[in-house]
């Protein structure tokens, strides 16, 4: 022990040996020309204690200042905020990996939800499960998560469609958050679609999620959300359950404007949502009233992929209307198994033309903003939750431009490391 030593601050963790540090800053979402402005560092260190960052600086000054509890070596690579998915639907049993090799036969969406497909095939599987399998299910789904860097996800009911079983949904939300190091943030997602018992019956549907779930999901859901389609919801549908549940003090996410374009974004201005997701097909006036409403764009650029779609959501545009977009997975068992938004940036940087630092300021700050919690985390500033993304990646760049591997070596959540990967190949040029 050194002289100093003993005057050395004492943290949690030290996230040593930062090759390069990328972060947006603030605690506000970055809207159209603001969208790509990420700061870079080279050759610093992180600081954490009691979960949270305390400092960001010189990697030997911070070495020299602080005595860690323990260190963690970043080994020269890119490090960055955990990431932050704001949609997703990881509440259910049983895949759908049938349905996915009928659309690559040429089966669309919409066929195979009239084959009884769809969101009624995990509406049986959610109904069948006690609400311990479906906890099972989430903590499991969030291993894969934690182990590709995401941090934080919404997590959306909208498979049970009885009262009784969204809550059995929601309690799961709950039970995997309390039970795994990822936060669950949990959306009641009544407006999923019509249950089979209401067939021909929408009105009366709409009647129990006004009148008996929104008021049951007090407590339990941050967040309601609805599917505005034609042939699900319609506009005078979702308005009245959304605003119901602003009514009752949800924050509002709406699924809008993906299949065709109905006005769901207008709406979704009207009303104030936190988010409006999809909006593959939304229109230009729906572009400027998100803008000006600074209700947030919810982008989730794999699925039209997945469902072999051609209509990508329009997100330059909605960058120069002045939105502030976020980058989601919209992991789900029947239009999007996909959970790495490592993936999803890159695929908004060849659909999208987002640059890298764009596609990570959308995948972390403004991401953590539309869930409310943009001045806790979604960048690496003291005074944030300790949340931290250890990639073997050389600079930020590579964040998109590699496609099809994890680069995440290991992840701190609230100060603590709680993914390392088991072998750590260096990267190869
Ligand atoms: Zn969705």
């Amino acid at each position: 022990m050194n002289a100093d030593e003993g005057q050395r601050e004492r943290v949690d963790l030290l996230v040593v040996g930062i090759g390069q540090l990328a972060t947006p800053k603030g605690n506000v979402a970055l809207a159209g020309s603001r969208l790509g402005e990420v700061s870079t560092q080279e050759r610093v260190a992180v600081a954490c204690t009691k979960g949270r960052i305390v400092a960001v600086g010189d990697d030997q000054d911070l070495q020299r200042k602080y005595e860690a509890e323990s260190v963690l070596d970043a080994e020269g690579g890119l490090v960055i905020p955990g990431l932050v998915d704001s949609h997703t639907h990881p509440v259910f049993a049983g895949t759908r990996e049938g349905e996915f090799e009928a659309r690559v036969g040429g089966t669309s969406y919409v066929e195979i939800a009239a084959q009884g497909g769809g969101i009624r095939s995990s509406l049986r599987g959610v109904r069948a499960s006690s609400e311990q399998e479906l906890t099972v299910g989430l903590l499991g789904r969030m291993d894969r998560f934690l182990s590709l860097g995401t941090t934080t996800v919404e997590a959306k009911t909208g498979y049970g469609l009885t009262v009784a079983d969204e809550l059995k949904g929601l309690d799961a939300i709950h039970s995997a958050n309390r039970n795994h190091p990822v936060d669950l943030v949990a959306t009641c997602l009544g407006g999923h679609d019509v249950p089979p018992e209401f067939d021909g019956r929408k009105e009366a549907w709409i009647d129990v999620v006004v009148q008996e779930l929104w008021p049951a999901a007090q407590g339990k859901a941050a967040f309601a959300d609805v599917f505005t389609e034609s042939h699900v919801f319609g506009l005078e549908d979702s308005r009245r359950m959304m605003q119901a549940a602003k009514d009752l003090g949800f924050g509002l996410r709406m699924h809008v404007d993906q299949l065709t374009s109905l006005g769901g974004a207008e709406l979704a201005a009207e009303l104030g949502a936190a988010s409006a997701d999809h909006l593959e097909h939304v229109s230009e006036s729906g572009m400027r009233a998100l803008a000006e409403s600074g209700v947030q764009p919810v982008l989730c650029p794999m699925v039209p992929l997945f469902l072999r779609e051609t209509q990508e959501a329009p997100a330059r545009a909605m960058v120069d209307f002045g939105c502030a977009p976020a980058l989601s997975t919209d992991f789900n068992p029947g239009s999007c198994y996909c959970m790495s938004l490592f993936e999803v940036m890159s695929w908004a940087a060849l659909r999208y033309g987002f640059s890298a630092t764009e596609a990570l300021t959308a995948a972390t700050l403004n991401a953590a903003a539309t869930l409310g919690l943009a001045d806790d985390r979604g960048t690496i500033e003291p005074g944030k939750r300790a949340d931290l993304v250890i990639t073997d990646l050389p600079n930020f760049h590579h964040l998109t431009y590699e496609l099809g591997r994890s680069p995440v070596c290991a992840v701190v959540k609230d100060g603590a490391t709680v993914f390392q990967r088991s072998a750590h190949p260096k990267h190869a040029t």
